[in-house]
């Protein structure tokens, strides 16, 4: 898969775009197209063969109007800046869109995780904490786990964002013994499988007749997978990194059986009785959903005509380039945007960093229930704007999102 686009001009053109929509003022704009702050730092930490190595690090944080900086930090080789603010930019969307009193921020490592020993990884992560210190705090900016970041190294970021001074509170996707939330590991993969359900009931949809393909196989593709797979929905195509697989005669897959197969070979390629097919292949085929959960910019103006889904749901962030927006629109294929898709993530973290204040335990089917109330609630708000105004859910949930920060801006 090439990341072809610049997720920044993406994102930038997004806004110019629902500026014009909202006949927005030119302060507010002004003030709404760069981050508050953005920081970069180099960490360097002595690798396991004693060598010195410096990685590059970044935190953007992009507007608190609504509340803290909010939004995870990415271990990657393609890491960069441009990519760290458009990030962080639709965090701030997404956290408006779901109302949850947070700001949008985003932080990563250029850096492959899966070459670093867990010793090494430590160091880096305790590095990114040390770096970003001043700047970061349960009332300030809250990271959190994305590409690449395990909660495990969210743990090492806690110890030592609560050895510098700071709280349990200052992070979210921790694992539950740190002060995690229940169902925060699976949220935005659930979260995204509650959109589908909802659109079952709006689009008739008969989960063993419908076909999904899945672009991704990490956090967020498996538990979107499991859940949809545990409702009886035919999952016929995954991938990750290394590539592709379709199932002999679309039959369907069991996530977990191909979760073992990953854990045991290193990837999904070789899974019994399916075929190996590239990225592109994969979300090529006819098939009710896709739902890419990977990277940015996977669908573009260059696949853009090949792509024959009824339904996107965008689980990762800017999988779409929105400049082929109005191409999908017009193949008649729904797009559930990212914002909207995956805020599952942050809407637990919210939960979990409420739980932390308030020194709560939620249980999962607390957790899980009001995850899922949220979530409806926008879907439903979004589908009701788009309807009203005749426009793409994408647009209707930037309305709603960018709106609702513009209106709090002009009123302090
Ligand atoms: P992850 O690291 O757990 O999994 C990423 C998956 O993508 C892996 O299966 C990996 O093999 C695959 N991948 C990596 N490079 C690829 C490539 N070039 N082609 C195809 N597949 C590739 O990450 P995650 O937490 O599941 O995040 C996935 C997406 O969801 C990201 O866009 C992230 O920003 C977004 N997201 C995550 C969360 C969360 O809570 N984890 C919340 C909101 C949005």
């Amino acid at each position: 898969m090439k990341n072809s686009v610049n997720p920044w001009k993406i994102a930038k053109k997004q806004l110019d775009n629902i500026a014009k929509l909202l006949d927005m003022d030119k302060k507010v704009l002004k003030k709404l197209s760069q981050p508050d702050n953005f920081l970069e730092k180099f960490i360097s930490i002595r690798m396991d063969n004693g060598i010195k190595k410096r990685f590059k690090a970044y935190r953007s944080q992009y507007n608190n109007t609504l509340g803290s900086y909010k939004g995870g930090v990415r271990f990657h080789p393609q890491v960069n800046r441009d990519e760290v603010m458009a990030l962080s930019m639709w965090m701030t969307w997404k956290c408006s869109l779901v109302n949850i009193p947070f700001g949008g921020g985003k932080g990563g490592i250029t850096v492959n995780p899966k070459k670093l020993s867990s010793k090494e990884l430590e160091k880096l992560a305790r590095g990114y904490v040390k770096s970003f210190s001043n700047f970061l705090g349960e009332d300030k900016d809250i990271p959190a786990p994305d590409v690449g970041v395990s909660s495990q190294i969210i743990d090492w970021m806690t110890k030592e964002h609560i050895k510098n001074g700071g709280t349990k509170a200052g992070f979210t996707g921790k694992s539950v013994s740190l002060g995690g939330s229940k169902g925060r590991t699976q949220a935005t993969g659930r979260g995204g499988y509650y959109i589908l359900e909802r659109l079952k009931q709006k689009l008739n949809l008969i989960p063993c007749q419908t076909s999904i393909i899945i672009q991704g196989f990490g956090n967020v593709g498996y538990w979107f997978a499991q859940e949809a797979f545990k409702k009886g929905y035919k999952i016929v195509g995954l991938s990750d990194s290394k590539g592709g697989i379709l199932s002999n005669k679309f039959k369907r897959l069991n996530p977990a059986a191909v979760l073992e197969h990953k854990e045991k070979t290193g990837s999904v390629i070789g899974f019994p009785q399916t075929k190996t097919i590239s990225q592109q292949q994969l979300l090529e085929q006819r098939v009710d959903v896709l739902a890419p959960a990977a990277l940015e910019g996977v669908i573009h103006q260059n696949n853009v005509d090949k792509i024959r889904a009824k339904i996107i749901i965008e689980l990762a962030n800017g999988p779409v380039d929105s400049s082929v927006d109005y191409i999908l629109k017009s193949k008649n294929i729904i797009v559930i945007p990212d914002i909207l898709a995956n805020s599952g993530g942050v809407i637990v973290s919210y939960f979990e960093w409420r739980q932390n204040k308030e020194n709560k335990f939620w249980t999962e089917q607390k957790v899980n229930q009001r995850l899922k109330h949220k979530i409806i609630k926008s879907l439903d708000d979004v589908w009701n704007i788009a309807r009203e105004r005749k426009i793409d859910m994408r647009t209707a949930a930037y309305v709603r999102a960018v709106s609702r920060i513009v209106k709090e801006m002009q009123n302090s």
